[in-house]
């Protein structure tokens, strides 16, 4: 079992950097955990233009020229949980609905006919109402209809993620939202979600399930957002050595205006942001980095190729928005709110391909 090392040391780690410490890391080949201290530092921050360059290269060397795309399905936003950031909190007075298996198949296809091959079905956490039998009998209807489809729902046990692989689900994405043990229990107001080691222990029920991809992520907003880097990048360290067979991809979602009017606890720029991803590419060149519409297509077109692997596009975050663009209930509002062509479309300009397809069914190895 994963336990997460004390934040406020990750803290005083990150501070007793220098700038000749940043320095020594970028003329190094392999950047180790002591050395992301170092990138993640106020001091490294002078140092942005070469760590750019830096990740750049690792990212293209790894990758090629290209971007991933994908787009989430919200299937409800149902949610027992109550968290002070969220839109979906169950104290939020907002439109509350779940799509029956026909509507969100329905809403699947207008994705499948806009392109896209790879969607992340997304719920609130009402495991009652939306649970693994819905899960598993929607999953084995899109599964021919797409390349790869994820989850990012509420934590399940091994059994269940086994179930819902065997069922076509591929890749499991499950946020701790921040590593600073205080803060969670400060955002956390009632629910399962009260329960941090439960949480921290998910993506290893995911991995051990047999699961393809597992995404981890931080929500920044919440607080220091080095040392969370340097938190989450200690979780990829451990997860790495024990599913070795997994692949990896982390997500910095910054924090966005949502119902219940929740301002983030810290401030963080697009260039705190950028030098996270850097830092992140340079410590792990193979873990896929995701980059949503959470961000404004000004920073997105700005990063492709320096570092993240991964855009969504087209996104929608109220169930059944795709079918009808007018409805409430959005869990955030989107920063970037362009169709899947004019996304696809700024890549190509870039001189990069967007990728709608990494994987198929027919990969999968029904049994472990
Ligand atoms: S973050 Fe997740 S668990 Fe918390 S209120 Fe939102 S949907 Fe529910």
């Amino acid at each position: 079992m994963y336990t997460s090392t004390d934040f406020a040391k990750l803290q005083q780690w990150i501070a007793r950097t220098s700038d000749s410490d940043v320095h020594s890391v970028l003329n190094k080949k392999k950047a180790d955990i002591h050395d992301l201290a170092a990138l993640l530092s106020p001091a490294a921050d002078k140092f942005l233009p070469q760590m750019a360059a830096h990740s750049s290269r690792i990212t293209q060397q790894r990758f090629g020229r290209t971007t991933q795309i994908y787009a989430p399905l919200y299937l409800s936003n149902l949610c027992t949980n109550r968290c002070a950031y969220c839109g979906f909190s169950a104290d939020n007075t907002i439109p509350r609905r779940k799509l029956t298996i026909d509507e969100a198949e329905a809403e699947a296809r207008i994705l499948s006919e806009r392109g896209f091959q790879h969607i992340l079905l997304v719920t609130g956490e009402a495991p009652k109402a939306v649970g693994v039998d819905y899960l598993e009998e929607l999953a084995l209807r899109l599964r021919d209809r797409f390349a790869a489809l994820s989850i990012e729902v509420q934590p399940l046990e091994q059994n269940e993620y086994r179930r819902l692989f065997k069922a076509g689900i591929t890749a499991v994405a499950v946020y701790q939202e921040t590593y600073d043990r205080s803060i969670y229990d400060q955002v956390h107001l009632s629910g399962k979600k009260c329960d941090f080691d439960y949480r921290l222990d998910t993506p290893a029920r995911a991995a051990a399930a047999g699961m393809r991809e597992i995404g981890i992520g931080a929500l920044l907003g919440l607080s220091d957002w080095r040392a969370e880097g340097l938190a989450l990048a200690l979780h990829l360290e451990w997860l790495r050595k024990h599913f070795w067979q997994t692949s990896f991809t982390v997500s910095f979602p910054r924090l966005r205006p949502a119902a219940g009017d929740f301002e983030p606890l810290v401030l963080v720029s697009e260039r705190n942001l950028s030098q996270l991803i850097f830092a992140l590419r340079i410590f792990d060149h193979d873990v896929g980095l995701i980059l949503s519409t959470r961000e404004e297509s000004r920073f997105r077109d700005g990063m492709v190729g320096l570092g993240p692997t991964r855009y969504s596009a087209g996104s929608c975050t109220a169930p059944g928005g795709y079918s009808n663009p007018e409805l409430e209930g959005e869990q955030f509002s989107v920063g970037d709110h362009r169709s899947i062509n004019e996304v696809s479309n700024a890549l190509i300009a870039k001189g990069f391909d967007p990728v709608y397809k990494d994987w198929d069914k027919e990969f999968q190895v029904e049994s472990l």
